[in-house]
């Protein structure tokens, strides 16, 4: 009896302990990796669903380890967020991102301003640093600020008071859009909208996968009918995320959604394919 026990146990420990470590040793070795270089980024296009059109692409943050390989956002950025170390990555993030779109442009006069979407964590917000560096980084690349939207999540802004609005009412007022991601996920009073400075609502991916049958369920359409609904008379503009298969971006559209993202379109992948999906709009 106490050997099968036992062992269970030692092994659920033994995991533990190895996550630990990782945790751990992750945690310790994040301030270095940004000082070698090791984190990259990958865009992954946003596209109008009207006509399948790039509008812009999302930076996603992945960290290339030198014994763990590439490690995704979901395993470190928590940790950086723990330690503070997100303030310096998340303000390396936006000024890598906003010169990728300025690139874009000077390539793709012709194909409209590809806008950039970058995500900020909930202590981001917070910081004293966040509207200068944002118009720092913007008048030094010389980006438009309505080129640029910031990503924060529902979560980050329930219950918000005036004090953290104010820095995302500032930068709204200069042109920056501010979206709020994983909509629907959180608890938010939809009435509470019009006290955000968002302009862009993104719709978690969880609606998204709710329209993977063609037709979809019927109370799963008339809800997205309804946010969309409301999103519309409040000025503001849906995009959807998770988009996997046609059916899913049909139906979606059919909702009047305005733009989506997902693996129908593109995974996350580097700059220069979005060079290549922007070309073949712009060229027919
Ligand atoms: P998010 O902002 O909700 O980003 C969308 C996530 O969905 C990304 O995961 C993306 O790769 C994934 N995705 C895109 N299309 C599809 C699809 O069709 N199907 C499925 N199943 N997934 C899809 P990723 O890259 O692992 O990022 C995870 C989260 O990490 C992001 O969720 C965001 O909250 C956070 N994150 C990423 N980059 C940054 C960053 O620079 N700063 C901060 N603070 N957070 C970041
Ligand atoms: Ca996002
Ligand atoms: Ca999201
Ligand atoms: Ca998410």
């Amino acid at each position: 009896a106490k050997s099968a026990g036992g062992n269970r146990y030692e092994l659920a420990d033994a995991e533990a302990d190895a996550r630990a470590i990782t945790r751990h040793g992750l945690t310790t070795a994040l301030p270095a990796a940004l000082d070698r270089g090791e984190f990259f980024i990958e865009y992954q296009p946003l596209v109008h669903l009207g006509d399948g059109s790039v509008h812009g692409a999302e930076a996603l943050v992945r960290w290339l380890h030198p014994q763990h390989g590439v490690l995704g956002p979901d395993r470190f950025i928590p940790l950086a967020e723990h330690t503070g170390l997100i303030v310096p990555l998340g303000r390396w993030v936006l000024e890598q991102s906003v010169r990728q779109a300025r690139e874009w442009q000077e390539r793709h006069s012709d194909a409209g301003p590809l806008r950039i979407n970058v995500n900020l964590s909930p202590c981001q917000l917070t910081h004293p640093g966040l509207v200068s560096d944002t118009v720092d980084i913007l008048e030094r690349v010389g980006l438009e600020p309505n080129s640029l939207c910031l990503e924060v999540t529902e979560s980050a802004l329930i219950g918000a008071d005036d004090d953290l609005l104010k820095p995302l009412r500032r930068l709204a007022e200069m042109g920056v859009d501010i979206a709020l991601d994983d909509f629907g996920t959180g608890y938010s009073n939809l009435a509470n909208l019009r006290r955000l400075p968002v302009s862009i609502l993104k719709l978690d991916r969880s609606f998204t996968q709710g329209m993977q049958q063609f037709p979809a369920d019927p109370v799963d359409l008339k809800i997205v009918e309804g946010i969309v609904s409301l999103a519309h008379s409040l000025d503001l503009a849906v995009t959807v995320e998770g988009v996997e298969t046609g059916a899913q971006a049909e139906q979606l559209r059919l909702l009047g959604c305005d733009t989506a993202q997902g693996w129908y379109y593109a995974r996350p992948g580097p700059p220069d394919r979005l060079h290549d999906l922007a070309l073949v709009d712009a060229t027919g």
